[in-house]
C-alpha cells in the first residue's frame, strides 16, 4: 500500500491541479530521497508541469522549459505519499521533497516517505524510458487476458509472487493480490504456469475488476493512505479476504478465511481456494 488503484487515484489528482503550473521552487529535506538525477535538481524551478501519468505504483510528472522535458518519478509502493498543502501532516519529518508552484490553486506538492521504500527519480526523457524498461512489467488494467496467459505460462513461480513481481506486472500489491485470487477461486501458491486458459482469463478478469472498482472507490486507505487531497479510499469496505482472517467466507461456503504465509500474508478460503484448482 499504496498499490495501483492508491497511485492512479493520485495521479488523477495532480494531473486536475498541477498540469499548466509554474515551478517556483524545489525544497529537497534529504538528499538520499533522490534515486537518480540529484544534481539536475536546479533545472525545475521555472519549468511548467505538462503530464502527469502513473506506471504501476509510481506516479510520473513531466516538466517543461523551453524546449526540454524532464520529468519527475515519485515511487509511492510500501508508504510513499504525494500531498497537497491543505493536508495537515502527522510526522513533518518524513515530508523528504517539496515542489512550490506560482499559482495559488496549485500551492505546493510533497512527498512524504516515512520508511523510505520508494525514491524520487529527477530524469529526462531517456533516463525515463530505461528506468520504465528496467522496472515496470506489463500494467494490468491493459493487457489483454490472452497477452495475460502468455505471461502466465512462462513461470514457474507461484502465482501470488508473480502477481506482485513489478517487472512482471506492475502495480499489484499484498492486498489486490489476495482480492483477485480469492474472487478468481485460485490458491496464491498454485504455479502461474500450470493454470488453464480458463482459469488465467478468471484471474485476468478479477485484476481488472477490481482495480477499476478500487479507482473509483478512491482506492484502499490502509494503513495510512491518503489522496493529494486528504481524503480516504472506501475501498477497503469491500475487501472480502484481506485483513478477513477468522471470518466466515463470503461466498457462504461455511469456512472461515485462514491466513496464511506466502509472499507477505495471505488471506485464503480454504474451500474457495484449493492448491489442486488450475482451471
Ligand atoms: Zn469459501
Amino acid at each position: 500500500m499504496p498499490e495501483l488503484p492508491e497511485a492512479e487515484v493520485a495521479a488523477r489528482q495532480l494531473r486536475a491541479r498541477l498540469i499548466g503550473a509554474h515551478v517556483a521552487g524545489v525544497f529537497v529535506g534529504r538528499a538520499d530521497i533522490i534515486r537518480e538525477g540529484g544534481d539536475t535538481g536546479a533545472w525545475y524551478p521555472e519549468s511548467r508541469v505538462t503530464a502527469v501519468e502513473r506506471y504501476g505504483k509510481s506516479v510520473v510528472i513531466e516538466f517543461q522549459k523551453a524546449r526540454n522535458t524532464r520529468y519527475v518519478v515519485a515511487e509511492l509502493g510500501m508508504t510513499g505519499l504525494l500531498l497537497f498543502p491543505e493536508v495537515a501532516i502527522k510526522f513533518p519529518r518524513h515530508v523528504h521533497y517539496t515542489m512550490q508552484f506560482d499559482s495559488p490553486s496549485a500551492g505546493s506538492l510533497r512527498y512524504w516517505n516515512p520508511r523510505r521504500f520508494g525514491r524520487l527519480s529527477l530524469l529526462d526523457r531517456a533516463g525515463l524510458d530505461c528506468y520504465l524498461a528496467r522496472r515496470f512489467g506489463c500494467d494490468p488494467l491493459r493487457v489483454t487476458s490472452a497477452e495475460f496467459f502468455q505471461i502466465l505460462q512462462k513461470y514457474r513461480r507461484r502465482l501470488k509472487a508473480l502477481l506482485m513481481h513489478q517487472q512482471v506486472i506492475a502495480g499489484i500489491g499484498n492486498i489486490y493480490a489476495n482480492e483477485a485470487l480469492f474472487r478468481a477461486g485460485l490458491h496464491p501458491d498454485v504455479i502461474a504456469g500450470q493454470l488453464a486458459p480458463s482459469a488465467a482469463d478468471r484471474l485476468h478478469h478479477a485484476i481488472q475488476t477490481i482495480l477499476q472498482q478500487a479507482i473509483e472507490c478512491g482506492g484502499s486507505s490502509v494503513k495510512d493512505f491518503f489522496a493529494p487531497d486528504g481524503s480516504e479510499g472506501t475501498f477497503k469496505q469491500q475487501h472480502l479476504v484481506y485483513g478477513k482472517e477468522g471470518l466466515p467466507c463470503p461466498r457462504k461456503c461455511g469456512s472461515l478465511i485462514r491466513r496464511v504465509q506466502s509472499e507477505r500474508s495471505s488471506f485464503v478460503c480454504p474451500s474457495c481456494q484449493k492448491i489442486r484448482t488450475c482451471r
